[in-house]
């Protein structure tokens, strides 16, 4: 029986669906009955479905989710009986789904009594499933669809051969070394000794080689038959060309003085033991190079695809790298002095700091002398000022200092560097206070300017990360 859904607003439950369904009402009758007399022969379940037998007889992961609910329930509740077929002439409740009027009904020893074969002994009775049934289907099956990824090609075996390139290199020189001594035409021009350098280049272009074909087998087919690789290729954007079999990147430096290597490198999978093992080489090449200066070692020669990642993983998995990284000591810096977040006129307070040399000539034809820039800074705007300063003599500095106050007025302290000049100059700036305080009583103007004569505060010798904002304009 099948409930009558609507069929607009309910989605519409397929025929075996509701077989099955019909199974486990069937197999919860059974369990009921079992559990409350106890019957202790074994049972055997009967349905005219095939499909909803297959589903049964099978492991309930391999169906979709509803099938595979119930067919674990039935599983389940129905543990030691025996799944059969019967065909629907036998089938009892198939007669009440049938048009019968109520004599015919009352005389068909089929509904009363169930199909002739099954008074008899059970080998009798028709097998479990039967061979003439027609061939499932797995849409009918409602099969679980399952993805697996599969690889084209198996990687070559010489890859796992070693882990290291050098190793890997060498191991192919004396594989192709083999191949070259065991022709019989050249017995007396055979290669022995020490592996040579040519030797090397080739079994590592034998390697490359190699890996391309196992990746990029379908763009260089391409590029051998219609000159480039396809729209939709990885190396699209590389422009790659074929030279003697081999991969190379396609770029604008063909005219570039620069190695052919560099100029069009080998093109290498991102993912693949070849690639993992140069970079790895390169890395330990260079003294355990960081990302940046491994992807610029790389490329001399090679190009892998991603090569960011690559060196990243590279780096990071390293264990001499991470042992011997550094955690750097970070301590708060002090609280900033208060001529630095008291607000004030510009270049009130002033920090100063000499740089140079520079090369100088006052006339075309004068030998180019030495000269120096002094820079004046605010401590609270930041704001630069800058003056030429024609030797490191004090005079020099006084004068510089003289043109500064000139333009932006005479600051209230000055913060500068323990230089031996400006030692000098807060001596002679001294004198000038000395001088400005015996004048004291002649004008007012004078007065006030010798009142707030300009103070000199130095770091300490040797200290340069006391001079902060100036060192930093420097
Ligand atoms: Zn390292």
């Amino acid at each position: 029986m099948a409930p009558l859904g609507d069929s607009k607003k309910q989605k519409k439950v397929s025929l075996p669906r509701l077989e099955l369904s019909a199974a486990l009402l069937l197999s919860h009758l059974y369990h009921k009955v079992n559990t409350s007399i106890a019957l202790n022969t074994q049972p055997f379940f009967w349905s005219d479905s095939t499909i909803t037998l297959h589903w049964i007889n099978s492991v309930p992961s391999r169906w979709k989710t509803f099938v595979a609910n119930r067919v674990s329930e039935v599983q389940h509740l129905t543990t030691n009986g025996v799944w059969a077929h019967v065909s629907g002439m036998d089938n009892p409740a198939d007669i009440i789904s049938r048009v019968m009027e109520a004599s015919q009904l009352e005389e068909s020893s089929a509904w009363w009594t169930g199909p002739s074969w099954l008074k008899q002994p059970s080998r009798f009775w028709p097998p479990v499933l039967q061979s003439d049934l027609p061939e499932l289907t797995v849409e009918s099956l409602e099969e679980r669809s399952v993805s697996l990824p599969v690889r084209d090609h198996e990687p070559n075996e010489i890859f796992g051969l070693r882990s290291s390139f050098i190793s890997l290199v060498r191991l192919t020189a004396m594989l192709r070394r083999f191949i070259h001594n065991s022709k019989p035409d050249i017995r007396s021009n055979r290669k022995i000794g020490f592996l040579r350098t040519s030797e090397l280049n080739q079994a590592t272009t034998t390697l490359v080689q190699l890996a391309q074909s196992e990746v990029f087998s379908n763009d260089i087919d391409a590029i051998a038959t219609e000159g480039q690789v396809k729209s939709n290729s990885l190396l699209k954007n590389l422009c790659p060309v074929l030279r003697d079999g081999i991969l190379r990147v396609g770029g604008r430096l063909r005219n570039a003085d620069i190695p052919e290597d560099r100029k069009h490198p080998m093109i290498l999978p991102a993912r693949h033991l070849l690639t993992a093992s140069i970079m790895s080489h390169y890395h330990q090449k260079h003294l355990h190079a960081g990302p940046h200066l491994l992807v610029a070692c790389v490329r001399e020669k090679f190009w892998p695809l991603r090569i960011r990642n690559l060196a990243r993983n590279v780096v990071h998995s390293c264990i001499n790298c991470f042992r011997c990284k550094p955690s750097a000591l970070e301590q708060l810096m002090g609280d900033l002095p208060a001529e630095r977040v008291t607000p004030t006129l510009p270049f009130l307070n002033t920090g100063v700091d000499l740089c140079g040399p520079f090369q100088f000539r006052k006339l075309r034809k004068d030998q180019p002398t030495k000269c120096y820039v002094a820079i004046f800074i605010c401590l609270v705007t930041k704001a630069i000022h800058i003056e030429l300063v024609y030797d490191l003599s004090t005079a020099a500095f006084i004068a510089a200092l003289h043109r500064f106050m000139s333009r932006r007025g005479k600051p209230h302290v000055i913060h500068c560097d323990n230089a031996q000049n400006f030692k000098g100059a807060v001596r002679e700036l001294a004198e000038l206070r000395k001088q400005f305080y015996s004048q004291k009583h002649k004008a007012a103007v004078v007065n006030r300017c010798a009142d707030d004569g300009i103070q000199f505060k130095f770091i300490p010798p040797c200290s340069p990360n006391f001079g902060w904002l100036w060192e930093a304009a420097v």
